[in-house]
Parts: structure tokens; sequence; C-alpha cells
């Protein structure tokens, strides 16, 4: 049985500015005080170094990153360049970029590979559209996910998936706590079968309108270690009952 800390990730998206960075200081108090979670901030880029000199210590870290380390991608950025603004983390493969950037599960592979061989923990995110869940095809949709967008484990940089439903980003509905047990259980599952004991010690986000009055109910879901926030994390009015409830 492993104990795996909970990790409360913000997505700021494309959002923010530098006077928001204040909300850094109210939220890096309240990870403070709660010493057993680890809490975690993904601004834009052009925030990233600013945030890491005005975070009071939370990790920062990118919302996106190439699969290539440099060369003629206009308008990317590499995940060794993150590294080097002092980005700790990424997050690759989120739905937004699935859908608008028409990345492929091959695509968000290749990015976390990159990503972990920069040294940063790479969160994967998969999860269903609403036509999939309710065609019934939700576990097939993520198995298919996960089989085709989760790297090898290599180095010391740790791998995150974040479960992720589509239907339920931004949306103000969250996914049931018996279904976010039923995805879970699979990702722990593919994440065992694949990588045996470590497999065990990958921690499972939860994303998609998550809150101060629903967290703690899917904090307490088996598999579920924590949350990615998008509209929630951008103040830490919103921010910081998310995190208490993760303590
Ligand atoms: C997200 O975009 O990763 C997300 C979970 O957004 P929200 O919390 O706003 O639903």
């Amino acid at each position: 049985m492993h104990v795996r800390r909970k990790l409360v990730a913000g997505n700021w998206k494309m959002n923010g500015s530098l006077h928001q960075l204040t909300e850094l200081g109210a939220i890096a108090a309240a990870a403070r005080a709660a010493s057993g979670v680890d809490v975690a901030i993904c601004p834009p880029f052009t925030l990233i170094a600013s945030a890491v000199a005005r975070g009071g210590g939370i990790p920062i870290g990118g919302q996106d990153c190439h699969h290539q380390s440099s060369g003629a991608f206009t308008g990317n950025v590499s995940a060794t360049m993150l590294k080097e603004a002092g980005a700790k983390l990424v997050i690759v493969g989120h739905s937004e970029r699935r859908a608008e950037q028409q990345e492929s599960d091959a695509i968000v592979r290749a990015k976390a590979q990159a990503a972990l061989a920069a040294g940063l923990q790479t969160i994967v995110c998969i999860g269903e559209s609403e036509e999939e869940r309710m065609g019934g095809h939700a576990i097939t949709r993520c198995s298919a996910q996960l089989a085709g967008s989760i790297p090898e484990l290599s180095g010391d940089a740790e791998l995150v998936v974040a479960y992720e439903p589509i239907w339920a980003i931004g949306t103000g509905r969250t996914a049931t706590c018996d279904d976010v047990r039923e995805i879970h259980g699979l990702v722990r599952k593919v994440l065992v079968d694949r990588f045996g004991d470590a497999g065990g010690r990958i921690r499972i986000l939860y994303g998609g309108s998550v809150r101060g009055d629903n967290a703690a109910e899917l904090f307490a879901v088996d598999n579920v270690d924590g949350a990615l926030v998008g509209g929630a994390s951008l103040n830490a009015e919103q921010f910081v009952p998310i995190i208490e409830a993760a303590a």
C-alpha cells in the first residue's frame, strides 16, 4: 500500500497578469500550512519567471512544451527552456490542446518523454468527451489515451496522470464520485500493469470544476491523489479551500 501525498495544481490557462501574481502570496501561505499537500501553479509562459521570483516557493510550471529541445518551431517552448525559466513541472495533453492544436496521443507521449528527460514533473492529461461518456465509451477512450500518451518512466522526474472529463472542464459540472472511482481505478491498474510497484506510486489527479465545496468528497475517493484546477486556481480565495480540503 503506497502513501501518496496529495498534489493540488492550478492551471491558469491563458489568464493572469503580473498583477495577478499577488495571489501567490496567500496561496504559498496556505501551502505552507497544509504541510502534507504539494501545491503548484502553472501560469502562462510569460509569467513563469516572475512567478518563480514572487511565488513564495510554490513550484511553478508550464502548460505545455514542445517535444524537441530546440529548432524551427515558431511559437513553441521546449521542456529545457521551461526548466531554464525556473519551472519545476509541466502539463501536457490538456484536452484544450488536444482539441485546438490537434495533439495526438503520440505527440502527447513525446512531449511527456521530453519533459521527464528535462527533469520536469510531468502531468499527462486524459479524459473522455461528453459524447463518449453518454455512449458508454469512457473506459475505452481513457484506456486508449493511457496506452498512447503515457511515456516510459525515465530519470528522477515524477510522472503524474490527470483524469479530466472534458464535459466537466469549466462547466461547473463535476463527475460523480462513482465515475471518478471507476476511471481512477482503471488508471491505477494500467499504471501498475505497466510499471509494477512504481505504478502504485504515480499520483492520479482529478480535474473538472473542482471547487472548495466539492474537493473534500473527491479527495476521499480511492486513487484520487489531488486535483488539477482551472478556474478556481486563479485567485487565492477560491484556491485555498481546495488546498485545505486536501490536507
Ligand atoms: C482544467 O482546465 O484543467 C480544469 C480542470 O478546469 P476547471 O477547474 O475550470 O474545470
